[in-house]
């Protein structure tokens, strides 16, 4: 595939390039043709919120940042997340000694093994889902999703799950797992299963865990468990609606003014 030049000055260059790069991973067999169209519906939602990281969401990042700091956790992958964040995945998954797990809606061998030796390029850890015999099913699923890596996801405490469908975030929920997210979408229902969900980009959310991590280096245990337990869900996922809704109204009236 030949990529575009897209030039720098380009009001929506930004959104372009990432469009690119998942457009990119299309072609090499690592997103599959509807996670092109997920990433769509993400970037409408991108555009509704005005593509920037609200204050608010901090309060969740930092939140998701103490759960993976402090529980057994592992960071589950698909081919988007792959795709957009491969190399941050492995620097956050290092910083919150989290595991990391592919797992595909779309499951072929072939995808898999094209996102392992994408994440291996960066890293030598190992990245679980990738051999069957390590693999379970989660009973009450039934697409190919449901299988997940006895070492990983079925040991641990915690699954951060960005750009999740709906349905593996409740079955991990029924499975006594708290469930992270970063979905763009604050009425999907992984956003609303889930126990913590951050309303943002990947390509923001992901680099600024990072640096929130890193500044949570100095904080005692009593400090991080405060984050925690002062972060309400509900009343974030509202916050985020209320912002929306201010949004939109404020717009309107400057198109009709
Ligand atoms: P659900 O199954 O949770 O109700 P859905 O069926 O609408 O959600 P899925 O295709 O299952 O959507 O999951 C993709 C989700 O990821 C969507 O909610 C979409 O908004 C979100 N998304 C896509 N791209 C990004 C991105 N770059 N950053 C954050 N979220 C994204
Ligand atoms: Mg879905």
């Amino acid at each position: 595939m030949t990529l575009i030049k897209i030039p720098k000055n380009h009001p929506r260059a930004k959104s372009l390039k990432v469009r690119e790069t998942i457009s990119q991973a299309f072609s090499d067999g690592i997103v599959v043709s509807s996670g092109l169209i997920a990433h769509g519906r993400g970037e409408a939602f991108d555009y509704i919120l005005g593509e920037k990281t609200l204050p608010v969401t901090l309060t969740a990042i930092k939140a998701a940042v103490v759960e993976l700091l402090l529980s057994r956790s592992v960071i589950s992958v698909n081919g988007n997340v792959a795709a957009l964040q491969c190399k941050n995945i492995i620097t956050l998954a290092n910083l919150t000694n989290s595991q990391i797990e592919i797992n595909l809606f779309h499951r072929t061998e072939h995808r898999i093994q094209k996102i392992h030796e994408l994440f291996m390029k960066y890293t030598d850890k190992n990245i679980l889902g990738t051999e069957k015999k390590y693999l379970v099913k989660i009973p009450e699923l039934k697409s190919l999703r449901r299988f997940a890596d006895k070492r990983g996801i079925i040991k641990s405490d915690v699954v951060f799950i960005p750009l999740e469908d709906g349905d593996r975030a409740e079955s991990l929920v029924n499975l006594g797992k708290r469930v992270l997210t970063v979905d763009l979408n604050p009425l999907s229902r992984t956003s609303q299963m889930s126990n913590i969900t951050i309303v943002d980009n990947v390509m923001r959310a992901i680099p600024i865990m990072i640096s929130e991590c890193r500044k949570m280096q100095q904080l005692s245990i009593n400090d991080l468990k405060k984050i925690l337990s002062d972060f309400d869900n509900e009343n974030q996922l509202n916050l985020i609606l209320d912002h929306i809704s201010t949004r939109l109204i404020s717009l309107s009236k400057q198109i009709i003014d």
